[in-house]
Formats: structure tokens, C-alpha cells, sequence
């Protein structure tokens, strides 16, 4: 091949680069920048739809929620971020204190999210929604428990439980939500006493996460502990051996179903103070409340869908069976940690 030949195929291949480079770089391109604390596989299918629907590119920046609420802080102004998803009441609650959201008007989310999913509305809209839920229940150890016993949130710091009680630390945010919801019904100095009792039951010092929780009562290092539902339902689905011998070890509680009911938290979202695509991010939330983007969201993590109309079709969540739930607005739940913290402070659920 002579290599005025190749020069020629070198100039034809340049120009149709320069050609067609601009289809796909264009600065108009419609975009939508998440921030997203939700990391499960099964979502890849709920952003890709959303592009096929609207033509809008998805940028997703996954990251643990601290470290999504540290970067967005730090970037202030100049964040590139339209949407920021988070898990758990405690958190949402956190960046809207943080001033990280903007209130949005949005006729489709508030006819779907109810207001007692929703986050602060001063009358300009809410400034986070709801888009799934999970509970937090009690698991026992079949073996060591007789679950008749067991039958609320309180009784986990009653004397039957001395040395038996496993919980991850006191801190984190599925705790502080449960700890905040236990003080807005039981006020803060029962709340407290409670919280105390709940120490003096440890079988251990708090660790891990709540599989680690589930794991140990399963082990019997402790006969009963606390998990979100999720976690349970995950072991549940779980095809390894290991699983499958944990969970034939446990058995779990509704708590307080003659009383308020089981706690509920969510993950959540909401458009970002500084959105530079604004319309786009109002679209994307407009988008997560659909029935189909409420199944995904719902089974890709074993939840419930925050939309009454969207079916979430996960026969091992539906064998957890029916229960009450409790039902404080989640922004209260919210904002209780302030007085959570200060309890696990004094009674040193570290
Ligand atoms: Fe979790």
C-alpha cells in the first residue's frame, strides 16, 4: 500500500471525524448530574430508562452518604449536582439542615408522595421526597427465644434480655431515626431510660452493620438484635449455603403492633440548591415516582414502593407479612435525631 494512499485514508478518516464529533459532543446535549448514595446493580435499569424516555444523560457519582454530603459542602456553589438521592430519614433530614436542596413545585410528586413522606415545605414546594421505604424490625435466635416474650421496641431493655441485646452503633442513622421516633412517642426522659436499658443488655459492644446484627443472633453470640428489612429479605433471597443456614437460625417481630407501629424510614431525594439542570432534575424526581421507576426502585433493593398504584411484586418482602406501621412524618422523624444523639451520648450507645 503506497503511502500517499494512507495519507488520503488518513485525511478522509479526520474528516469525517470532525464531522461527526460534534453530534456527540454537543453542549446542549440534555444532562442530568446524580448524586446518588444508592448503589444497587438492579438500578442500572431504572437510569437507563429514564434516558430512553426523556433523551436525558445520566452522570452518576455513587458514593457513600457521607462522602456525597462532604463533596457537595465542599463544592458549594460550583456543584455540578441536579439530584442528590440519600438513604435514611437522619441523613435527608442532615442536608436539608445543610441547606443543600431547593423546594420544588411539582403537581405529579405531590399528588403521588404523600406530605408525611415528603421533607420541609414552607409553601414553595418540599425540598425532599420519599421515593421508598423499609422498616426496621426486631430478629430473634429460634433457638434461645421464645418470641412471644418479645413484643415491642422496649422490651429490648427489659431484664429477660440481660446480656443478650446486639445493635450497631448507637450513631448511626437507622439508629438515631428509631432512637429520635421512640422519643416523640415516649418523650425524651423515658426515651432515655429506655436507651439505658438497652445498654446494660448487650451480649457485646456495638459493631458492624445490620447484617453483622442478623449474623450474630444467627451465631447465638446474641439472641436478638435489630435490622432493616431490606437486609433480611437480602439473606432471605440469599442462594448461598451460609445464608441459607443463618436464616433457618432466626425468626423476626413485628414491634409494637399494639401500640404505634413499626418504624418506617426511606431513601429519598431532592433537587439540589444550586441545580445547573434544573428542569431536568425536577424530571428525573417527576420520573422516580412513576409506577414502573417505583418497581425497580422497590425490588432492586427489597423496599416498598412509596406510590400506592406501583406494584412491587417480591414474593420473599410479602412473606414479612402484613404489619402496622408507625406513622410519624418523616421530617419529624428527621429532626428527632438532635435529641437521639444527645441520649445515645448519655448512656454511651457508641
Ligand atoms: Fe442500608
Amino acid at each position: 500500500m503506497s503511502n500517499r494512499f494512507l495519507a488520503a485514508i488518513g485525511i478522509a478518516a479526520a474528516t469525517l471525524t470532525a464531522a461527526f464529533l460534534p453530534l456527540y459532543s454537543h453542549a446542549a446535549d440534555p444532562v442530568l448530574n446524580l448524586y446518588s448514595a444508592r448503589h444497587y446493580q438492579t438500578d442500572e435499569a431504572l437510569y437507563s430508562n429514564f434516558t430512553k424516555q426523556t433523551g436525558i444523560r445520566i452522570n452518576r457519582i455513587e458514593a457513600g452518604d457521607e462522602a456525597l454530603l462532604e463533596r457537595l459542602r465542599s463544592e458549594g456553589r460550583n456543584s455540578p449536582a441536579d439530584v442528590l438521592l440519600l438513604v435514611d430519614a437522619a441523613r435527608l433530614w442532615r442536608a436539608q439542615i445543610d441547606g443543600l436542596f431547593q423546594p420544588i413545585r411539582s403537581r405529579v410528586l405531590d399528588s403521588r408522595i404523600p406530605p408525611s413522606l415528603r421533607g420541609k415545605d414552607d409553601g414553595q414546594g418540599a425540598e425532599w421526597y420519599a421515593i421508598s421505604t423499609r422498616a426496621r424490625l426486631i430478629i430473634y435466635n429460634r433457638a434461645s427465644v421464645n418470641p412471644g416474650n418479645i413484643r415491642t421496641y422496649q422490651d429490648l431493655a427489659g431484664a429477660a434480655l440481660k446480656g443478650k441485646v446486639c445493635t450497631r452503633s448507637g450513631a448511626h442513622p437507622y439508629m438515631l431515626s428509631l432512637i429520635g421516633a421512640m422519643s416523640e412517642h415516649l418523650g425524651e426522659s423515658a426515651t432515655e431510660q429506655w436507651a439505658r436499658g438497652v445498654v446494660a443488655n448487650f451480649a457485646r459492644p456495638p459493631r458492624g452493620g445490620d447484617s453483622d446484627q442478623i449474623k450474630a443472633v444467627a451465631s447465638g453470640e446474641c439472641a436478638v438484635a435489630l435490622t432493616n428489612t431490606y437486609y433480611l429479605v437480602r439473606m432471605m433471597r440469599s442462594e448461598t449455603p451460609e445464608d441459607k443456614a443463618a436464616v433457618a437460625k432466626i425468626g423476626w417481630i413485628w414491634p409494637n403492633q399494639s401500640s404505634w407501629g413499626a418504624h418506617v424510614n426511606v431513601s429519598g431525594g431532592g433537587v439540589t440548591k444550586n441545580a445547573p439542570n434544573r428542569e431536568a432534575a425536577i424530571k428525573f424526581m417527576e420520573y422516580l415516582v412513576s409506577d414502573q421507576a417505583q418497581s425497580y426502585l422497590a425490588n432492586g433493593n427489597n423496599e416498598w414502593p412509596v406510590v400506592a398504584s406501583a406494584v412491587a411484586d417480591n414474593p420473599t418482602l410479602a412473606s414479612l407479612g402484613k404489619f402496622k406501621t408507625d406513622d410519624l412524618p418523616i421530617a419529624q422523624i428527621g429532626r428527632a435525631q438532635i435529641t437521639a444523639a444527645k441520649i445515645i451520648d448519655r448512656v454511651g450507645w457508641r
